[in-house]
C-alpha cells in the first residue's frame, strides 16, 4: 500500500505517481487515437496525458464512453500538430481531434477560482460565487485542482503507464468514496451543476459521497436556478438517461435537487397520495432504463411525459371547471405549465411536442372507444405511444386495467385510414400533425 501525502486542498507540488505494477489500467483499453494524441504531443516536447472520465470508468471496469486528453500545449499548437482538428468552444476553447467517427477531445491546462486573483481580467463570479468565466491557462497541477471529483482528476501517463494523482483520488478509488476536490461549499457556488453531477457519479460508481461532500446538497440545492436553462437540460439527460434513470431520479428527490428542476412535477409529488404519480414516474424511468441508447428521445418523452401528467390533468381540471372541453382546457394547462417548466430546464421542442401531444392524447383515449369519432385517433403518430403510456398508468391504478386492451382491440378492428385520394380528400384542409 503507498503512502499518500496529497489530499485535497494539500500544496502538493509533486503529484503521487502509481506506477504500472500497481494499478489496474491496462493502456490496451485506451482508444488507439486517443494514444496517438498524447504521443504525438509528447513527441513534440509537451506534457499530455488522458484524464478524466474515462480513466476513472476504465479504472473502475466500467466502459468508458469516451477519452479526454489534457496537455500543456496551447489550442494552436495542437490544431497545427493534427490536421483533421478544430478549436472548439468559446467559454474555453478545446481542440476536437477527428479520427473518422472518433473525437479526442484536447483540452489545456487551465487553472480553477482558487487562488485566483478575483480581480483579474479573465475572472468573472457572481454574488452567489457562480463562476461565468474560468479560462486561464495553468499548470498540470492547478488543473488537477479544478476538476470537481478528486476520481475524474486522475492523470494516465501513457508512456510511463503511470498514474499521476494530485488529489487523493487513487485512495478515494480504491476505498470507494465521491469527494469533492477543495471546500465542497465554495465548490458548489462556483458551479452549481456539481451537485448534479455528485448524484450522478454516486449511481454510476455505485460509491457514496464523502461527509463533507454530501452535507452542504439540501442546503445549496436552490442555487440550481442561478444555472442556464439550457444547461440545466443537458445535465437533465444525463442524468435521466442512459441506464441509471431511475438511482439519479431517487437521488435527485432525495438531496433535494429535484425540485428546483421540476418545480410543478415536486410539489405534486409532495401531494401524491398513495404515491400513484411516484410509481408512475419510476416506471417511466425504468421503461427508460432497459432502453437502448438509440431510443433516448423516445424514453425520455416517456419519462417527462411522467412528470407533467400529474401537474398537468390538475391545471386541466381547473380550467375544465370554467367550462372548457377536457382536450382545450389540456391543451391550455400544457401551455402554460411548459412555458413555466422552460424558465428552469429547457427542453427543445423536438422532445416538448410529442411530451404534449401525449398528454392531450390521454384525455381522447380516456373517453374511451365510444367517443373515437371516426377513428382519425388511430393514425395520430401519438396513438401508439399513448396507449403505452396508458398501460404504465393502468398498472399504477391512474387509469381502467381493461381500457388499454379496448383501445388496441377497437385498433385490430376499426376500417384502415379512408384512402389519401379522391376528391373530398382534396378538398378538405389538413389539420397540423402537432397538436392533437
Ligand atoms: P461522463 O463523461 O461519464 O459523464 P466525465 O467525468 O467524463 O463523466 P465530463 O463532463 O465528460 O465528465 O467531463 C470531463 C472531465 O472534466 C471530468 O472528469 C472532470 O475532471 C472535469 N469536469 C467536468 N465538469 C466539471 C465541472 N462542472 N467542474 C469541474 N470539473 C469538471
Ligand atoms: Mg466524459
Amino acid at each position: 500500500m503507498h503512502e499518500r501525502k496529497n489530499h485535497p486542498g494539500s500544496e502538493a507540488t509533486e503529484p503521487v505517481v502509481i506506477p504500472r505494477t500497481e494499478h489496474r489500467l491496462d493502456p490496451g483499453q485506451i482508444s488507439t487515437s486517443a494514444l496517438h494524441v498524447v504521443r504525438r504531443l509528447v513527441d513534440q516536447g509537451f506534457l499530455a496525458y488522458v484524464v478524466g472520465g474515462g480513466v476513472r470508468d476504465l479504472l473502475l471496469c466500467i466502459p468508458p464512453k469516451d477519452f479526454d486528453v489534457a496537455t500543456n500545449a496551447r489550442p494552436e499548437d495542437v490544431r497545427r500538430l493534427f490536421r483533421h482538428s478544430r478549436i472548439i468552444g468559446r467559454r474555453f476553447r478545446l481542440v476536437h481531434v477527428f479520427f473518422g467517427h472518433e473525437i479526442v477531445e484536447v483540452a489545456t491546462f487551465r487553472r480553477g477560482s482558487t487562488g485566483v486573483v478575483r480581480s483579474h481580467p479573465q475572472f468573472e463570479a457572481t454574488a452567489s460565487g457562480r463562476l461565468l468565466r474560468d479560462n486561464l491557462y495553468g499548470s498540470e497541477r492547478e488543473d488537477a485542482f479544478r476538476r470537481d471529483f478528486t476520481l475524474n482528476a486522475l492523470y494516465f501517463d501513457a508512456v510511463q503507464e503511470t498514474i499521476r494523482d494530485w488529489v487523493g483520488g487513487f485512495d478515494d478509488l480504491r476505498n470507494g468514496v465521491l469527494r469533492l476536490i477543495g471546500d465542497p461549499e465554495a465548490r458548489y457556488r462556483e458551479d452549481p451543476v456539481r451537485m448534479l453531477r455528485a448524484v450522478r457519479f454516486q449511481a454510476k460508481t455505485g460509491f457514496p459521497l464523502e461527509a463533507a461532500t454530501a452535507a452542504p446538497l439540501p442546503r445549496l440545492a436552490p442555487l440550481l436556478a442561478t444555472v442556464p436553462p439550457a444547461r440545466l437540460f443537458e445535465e437533465t439527460s444525463k442524468l435521466m438517461l442512459f441506464g441509471q434513470g431511475l438511482r439519479n431520479f431517487n437521488g435527485l428527490v432525495d438531496q433535494g435537487l429535484f425540485k428546483p428542476l421540476f418545480p410543478w412535477t415536486a410539489e405534486w409529488l409532495a401531494a401524491d397520495e398513495g404515491g400513484v404519480h411516484r410509481a408512475l414516474i419510476e416506471r417511466a424511468l425504468r421503461v427508460g432504463d432497459e432502453a437502448s441508447r438509440e431510443m433516448a428521445d423516445r424514453s425520455f418523452i416517456f419519462i417527462l411525459a411522467g412528470f407533467f401528467w400529474g401537474p398537468a390533468r390538475q391545471y386541466m381540471r381547473w380550467h375544465v371547471g370554467e367550462g372548457m372541453d377536457r382536450v382545450a382546457a389540456m391543451r391550455r394547462a400544457l401551455q402554460v405549465l411548459m412555458r413555466e417548466q422552460q424558465k428552469h430546464v429547457s427542453i427543445p421542442r423536438r422532445i416538448l411536442d410529442p411530451v404534449e401531444s401525449l398528454l392531450v392524447h390521454q384525455i381522447r383515449l380516456d373517453q374511451g372507444t365510444a367517443q373515437a369519432g371516426s377513428g382519425h385517433l388511430l393514425h395520430h403518430p401519438a396513438f401508439a405511444t399513448g396507449l403505452d403510456f396508458l398501460r404504465l398508468r393502468a398498472d399504477v391504478g391512474d387509469a381502467p386495467a381493461d381500457l388499454e386492451s379496448a383501445w388496441r382491440d377497437y385498433a385490430a378492428t376499426a376500417p384502415a385510414e379512408e384512402p389519401a385520394s379522391g376528391p373530398a380528400r382534396i378538398r378538405r384542409r389538413r389539420r397540423p400533425r402537432r397538436t392533437l
